[in-house]
């Protein structure tokens, strides 16, 4: 007999990872090109040297500079084995058996994922002109929904949503419905129409903002991100949820090291950077023919239908990883104005054979 595993296992989707192949550059993870500054790398390699000791279950130093930077009570901050752990942790906390877990799709790959394996039921709500739909979302609201998942900027689409189509569909949810606003990228927003989540924490006690590490800071690594609630109850709930001690030490030292001022203003000046590049990479894929809807993320979305997966497989040819979802398109990540160079050279001879 082989044992007996649920039987959501069977069905459920793979988490695909970004693929690492040597001698090729890797803009399929939404990573940042650069380096740990090297400050942090010191507080990493101090941390090292106690690592035979547990971390603080609690993230105590961590939890007290993330409310103190977002001027908010530590009882309202969560921080977790990164963002995807919170939203895992959510999911845990609200959704039991057949409730629904309501998300755009396309959007992030771990919301399916995370559903299926708490025993919820996904409800997909595609996106219109790769932007949430959030009327039509509004409308999939039932009684069995417990959770929401709005990505924003969305992942992989780049787009963003605005603060009025926001702020309207937050009115018209059950206040007892917990809405998880996914920010994974919210440094590199620069759109001021594109709201701060955390400024619709008073109006709706039932958001929850969710922030990482692991992308403008450059901290994928090391799996560390945070949640902060205006609501108590849902930051208390992401503490029982959480596995013991899943924040390394290593991990909270180097999430505090990014905090402090000096080097904040150093990992603005890299997130400045990535924009421009995301910027002038738009332009140019726009000027090759290719449409390209406006990103508010590190990366961009090249809807390719069904030629992805072989305009994927080219760029992979040409030394280039991006991520080629099958039949949708392809989301490349913007890195080093020499890597995204390389992407635009192979994208520029693959131009002739995009669809029109
Ligand atoms: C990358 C990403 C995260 C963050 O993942 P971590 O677990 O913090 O590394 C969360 N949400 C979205 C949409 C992402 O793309």
């Amino acid at each position: 007999m082989t044992v007996r595993l649920r039987a959501a296992l069977a069905t459920l989707p793979a988490y695909l990872p970004g693929r690492t192949v040597a001698g090729a550059i890797k803009l399929a993870s939404n990573e940042t090109p650069y380096p740990p500054l090297p400050h942090v790398v010191a507080r990493i390699a101090a941390a090292a040297a106690e690592v035979n000791r547990y971390p603080d279950n609690a993230a105590t130093a961590l939890t007290a500079a993330l409310a103190a930077k977002y001027g908010v009570a530590a009882e309202q901050v969560a921080v977790g084995c990164g963002s995807v752990s919170l939203c895992t942790q959510l999911a845990q906390a609200a959704v039991d058996a057949d409730e629904e877990v309501l998300y755009a799709w396309r959007s992030f790959e771990a919301y399916p994922i995370l559903t299926a394996v708490c025993g919820g039921s996904s409800v997909r709500v595609p996106l219109r002109g790769y932007v949430h739909d959030l009327e039509e979302m509004a409308a999939h609201v039932t009684g069995k929904t417990r959770l929401i998942f709005v990505c924003n900027p969305n992942n992989p689409t780049g787009t963003a949503v605005r603060r009025a189509e926001l702020v309207a569909f937050l009115r018209g949810v059950p206040s007892d419905v917990l809405v998880a606003l996914d920010e994974a990228y919210r440094e590199f927003v620069t759109d001021p129409d594109v709201p701060d989540g955390l400024s619709l924490l008073d109006e709706f006690p039932n958001v929850v903002v969710l922030r990482t590490f692991s992308k403008a800071y450059g901290l994928a690594g090391l799996r560390v991100g945070y949640a902060i609630a205006g609501d108590a109850a849902i930051t208390t709930a992401l503490r029982q949820t959480q596995v013991p001690f899943a924040v390394t030490s290593v991990a909270q030292q180097a999430a505090l090291a990014s905090l402090e001022p000096q080097a904040e203003a150093q990992l603005l000046v890299r997130v400045g950077e990535i924009v421009a590049e995301r910027e002038r990479v738009c332009a140019q894929l726009v000027a090759m023919g290719y449409v390209v809807p406006p990103s508010q993320a590190n990366f961009v979305w090249v809807p390719l239908g069904e030629k992805t997966s072989a305009w994927g497989a080219a760029c992979e040819q040409r030394k280039v990883i991006v991520r080629a979802f099958a039949g949708a398109g392809a989301r490349v990540t913007i890195s080093s104005a020499d890597e995204n160079d390389r992407f635009l050279a192979a994208a520029g001879e693959l131009a002739a054979s995009i669809p029109s």
